[in-house]
């Protein structure tokens, strides 16, 4: 909050005095006046053009924000044609989701054969819970991306229309884009092009809801630096004049390929054993946590055992509800599988805890999920 001393995309601090337009209300509050300065300025690095000075989100997204897109006709129109283009690309129950979706406007396009998820921070929110849509009422960052992917999977479609301008922490709303889109996801952003507007003179579209001012190239260099590439950029005619891009993620690398393969192969594993009765977790280790939320093994863990006297005991492995237990468990209950979490220590940990009396299968996770 205050004044921005850096580019917001790549923190450079030459920044070019574009635009001065003085000291300014808020645009939409109508209920009270505090002035805050206005002023455009470009990087002189990656030639984004944003504001040098930022006003505390709450005051300029109140909850009561009296916006609605689905109040302005040509708006329903333009997000109908998008998501009718879109869905032909889709098929049933495949996760959309749309940032800064305001009152559900644009997920309405796609119809209920897939599945809609809005995240919305304003009360706007409500209109897309009565529309019966998942929501979020919060503002979209990287751990509001994790909550979705960890009760949704990932999406097909993220779409985030005139979003990016008003995003307070652009590289923590970034990495939530990437961390939720699927490998072979697309990524929709619509943003107002800063050429039109300064070229145009449309300098009444520049208010301190818009932090930032994309032009293709500075926003095409904002999401390189996220590993998502531009696909495709075409021009739109909303606000005056905008430009629609789409992106992608980067090939994945061939580790990225075998790590998910072994994730995916212990996964199918675990469910198998979970079948003959709970699996108990060997070794609440820094490395568990990894591996739990890598292989997305939380359904199959029902606790982590530790030696009796370790400081771990009651609590839960990191981001999940695993409790850590005395293994004594281990003994007494008898699971037909335990799953070594502390793999790495196999040679010792397999004929110790046989020799105390467990008698059930030792699941190896890595690198080649097997039962032993
Ligand atoms: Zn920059």
């Amino acid at each position: 909050m205050g004044e921005i001393t850096g580019c917001s995309t790549c923190g450079d601090v030459r920044l070019r005095p574009v635009l001065d337009m003085g000291l300014q209300p808020i645009a939409e509050r109508y209920d009270k006046c505090i002035v805050h300065p206005l002023e455009l300025v470009e990087c002189a690095r990656c030639t984004l053009v944003q504001l040098s000075y930022e006003v505390p989100a709450a005051e300029v997204f109140p909850l009561g924000h009296p916006y609605a897109t689905g109040n302005t006709k040509a708006l329903r129109e333009h997000y109908a044609r998008l998501t009718s283009e879109i869905s032909g690309d889709l098929v049933p129950r495949d996760l959309v989701v749309d940032l800064g979706a305001n009152d559900g406007t644009l997920l309405d396009g796609y119809g209920p054969r897939v599945r809609r998820v809005a995240v919305e921070p304003t009360n706007q929110a409500v209109k897309c819970l009565s529309k019966g849509y998942t929501t979020y009422q919060v503002f979209f960052n990287a751990h509001a991306a994790y909550l979705i992917r960890k009760e949704h999977g990932q999406a097909r479609v993220v779409t985030a229309c005139n979003v990016l301008a008003h995003a307070r922490d652009v590289h923590d709303f970034l990495t939530g884009v990437k961390y939720l889109l699927e490998d072979e996801g697309v990524f929709i952003t619509e943003n107002h092009d800063v050429n039109v507007i300064l070229d145009g003179l449309q300098v009444d579209t520049v208010y301190h809801e818009h932090l930032r001012y994309f032009s293709i190239t500075s926003l095409t260099y904002l999401l390189s630096m996220h590993g998502l590439v531009v696909q495709k950029v075409e021009p739109i005619g909303t606000h005056g004049g905008s430009f629609r891009m789409y992106a992608r993620k980067q090939n994945t690398s061939e580790l990225t390929g075998r790590a998910t393969q072994v994730a995916m192969q212990l996964r199918l594993l675990l469910d198998k054993a979970c079948a003959a009765g709970p699996v108990y977790g060997i070794g609440a280790t820094t490395r568990a946590t990894s591996l739990v939320h890598y292989a997305q093994l939380i359904p199959y863990i029902d606790c982590v055992c530790e030696v009796a006297d370790s400081e771990k005991i009651g609590l839960t492995i990191p981001g999940t509800d695993i409790p850590i237990v005395d293994e004594a468990r281990l003994f007494a209950d008898q699971p037909p599988y335990a799953l070594l979490l502390a793999w790495h220590l196999a040679g010792t940990l397999v004929p110790a805890l046989t020799a105390r009396g467990y008698q059930g299968k030792f699941i190896v996770p890595l690198p080649e999920p097997k039962v032993l």
